[in-house]
């Protein structure tokens, strides 16, 4: 264990108010440091016995802590809220040293993911029934709302504590336990979390983080046990389809929150240093490493050569480096089969004929996974680089010449999570926002994440949303209540 930033952890596993040190083999898994390629710390390696644990655990409480007032949880997810930002410098190292981003972007996740226990802290004061009118004059119609029960969260590396908060406080804010299996790369985080809501006096069983090597071990009983009737998943599409298939048996509720590639489009009338910016923020979060990363441009044939040297100046600017150093602002990418992704695409894109505006690439000599940004142009919609999700600091750039043709052209994918576009023409954007298939649109805007916000996808991209006034619906049940004779 990092003994500064983990230290006061009692254990290792969280699994019904207990922190488990050993897991009955004595099994354990390493997590290292992508910066340096360094073991950070050596966890027991949980697996189905310690997932089994967390649900019967979860099972004993699921009726009390459905029977707590709102007010009650409120007023939890608001100390949990409070507590996080109080550690924020601690919370932030630790994503940091397991994650990679540049502490400063850490620091920005820890208060990304408490403004999730906020906004949920409201949220739980909302969850209202109705009555509905009745068709006759001798019955009345309630309509209730109630907790799913229990639930699970399984969540990506990319944002160790946001991909959590995101689910849990909409779970908790319900009135429903949860069971957490944080990324296998990324488990210190979820740690430490479960700790926040033990000093905040969450009731032991309601939450649990159960962290292993092998995640279908872990995963198994959450998608198996009936008694878990909600799972809550974000990370890549072939594993969401799989958990969509294992939670058919058990008539689970299921939210995929899965990957995407988003177009980034800069019509001709664009403010042209506001895109080159907006490219920047979208592109280059967490190292383009996040679902809604723009992941192709399309750039009006007239601006084009403004747009990718403008993007190509800033870019070039950025310190690449470990995310603890002063000043980095591109850390590594997550791990070597992360980098070789990345590199593949560049190479498919230079053979097929693209031509380099900037040249980054792989740092030869480095222990860490470190990647500098690409700007490519010359990208035809063939290429690697658009068809799939890249995951890195790469920017392929193509021209377009009309309206419907870039619509076209951005619509033509099996995802549908986020997608840019830049513009002044106000007609034009509500044309966009009735076309673009997408669930997330920024316009003129590359950061698009807030918890106010419902966040999700359509089409291949997954379902449900995450946030906003409807984010806590994924863990509440309608009851229709019919009484007659009245
Ligand atoms: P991943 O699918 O490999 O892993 C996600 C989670 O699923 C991890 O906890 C992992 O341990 C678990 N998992 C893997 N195999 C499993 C199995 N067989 N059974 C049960 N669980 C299993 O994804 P990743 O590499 O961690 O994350 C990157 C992907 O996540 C990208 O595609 C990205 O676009 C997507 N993502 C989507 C969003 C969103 O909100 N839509 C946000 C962040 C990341």
């Amino acid at each position: 264990m990092p003994g500064d930033l983990l230290g006061d952890l009692p254990g290792d596993l969280l699994i019904g108010g207990d922190w488990v040190s050993r897991v009955t083999d004595g099994r354990v898994f390493e997590v290292t440091d992508p910066a340096t390629g360094e073991v950070v710390a050596t966890l027991p390696d949980g697996g189905a016995a310690e997932t089994q644990a967390a649900i019967d655990a979860a099972d004993a409480v699921r009726q009390s802590w459905a029977g707590t007032t709102a007010l009650e949880r409120s007023a939890l997810l608001r100390d949990a809220a409070q507590r996080m930002r109080a550690d924020t410098e601690r919370l932030a190292r630790l994503i940091t040293l397991e994650q990679g981003k540049p502490l400063s972007e850490s620091r920005g996740e820890v208060a990304y993911a408490a403004s999730f226990f906020d906004w949920f802290a409201e949220e739980s004061r909302r969850v209202m029934g109705s009555m509905v009118p009745a068709p006759r004059r001798d019955k009345r119609i309630l309509v209730s709302k109630r907790p799913v029960g229990i639930t699970a969260a399984i969540t990506p590396w990319n944002f160790p504590a946001a991909a959590i908060a995101r689910k849990l406080a909409a779970a908790l804010a319900a009135g429903c336990p949860m069971i957490v299996k944080p990324s296998e790369l990324t488990p210190l985080t979820a740690l430490a979390l479960g700790r926040v809501f033990e000093d905040a006096g969450l009731p032991a069983g309601v939450l649990s983080v159960v962290v292993g090597s092998d995640p279908a071990a872990v995963a198994g009983p959450l998608m198996s046990d009936f008694r878990v009737r909600a799972v809550s998943f974000t990370g890549s599409r072939p594993v969401g389809e799989l958990l969509m298939r294992q939670a058919a048996p058990s008539m689970k509720r299921i939210t995929l929150e899965l990957g995407g590639q988003a177009p980034f489009i800069v019509f001709p009338d664009a403010d042209i240093t506001a895109a080159a910016d907006g490219a920047v923020a979208s592109k280059m979060r967490n190292m383009g490493q996040t679902c809604v990363c723009a992941n192709r441009f399309y750039v009006h044939e007239h601006v084009a050569g403004e747009f990718q040297e403008a993007l190509a100046e800033r870019l070039r600017s950025m310190p690449v480096g470990n995310g603890f150093d002063d000043g980095v602002q591109i850390g590594p990418l997550i791990n070597q089969d992360a980098v070789e992704k990345v590199d593949a695409h560049v190479d498919d894109a230079l053979r097929g004929g693209a031509t380099l505006v900037l040249e980054g690439g792989r740092d030869a000599g480095s222990s860490g996974h470190f990647y500098r940004p690409v700007v490519l142009s010359g990208v035809t919609e063939s290429m690697r680089v658009v068809q799939e999700e890249t995951f890195g600091p790469v920017s392929p750039i193509m021209t377009f010449q009309t309206e419907d043709e870039v619509v076209r052209r951005a619509n033509a994918t099996e995802f549908g999570l986020a997608a840019y576009c830049y513009t002044r023409d106000l007609s034009r954007v509500f044309r966009l926002v009735d076309r673009l298939e997408f669930g997330i649109l920024g316009i003129n805007d590359g950061v698009v994440s807030t918890a106010e916000g419902p966040f999700g996808g359509v089409k291949g991209s997954g379902f449900g949303r995450e946030g906003g006034t409807v984010g806590i619906d994924e863990f509440v049940d309608s009851v229709y209540v019919s009484i007659g004779n009245v």
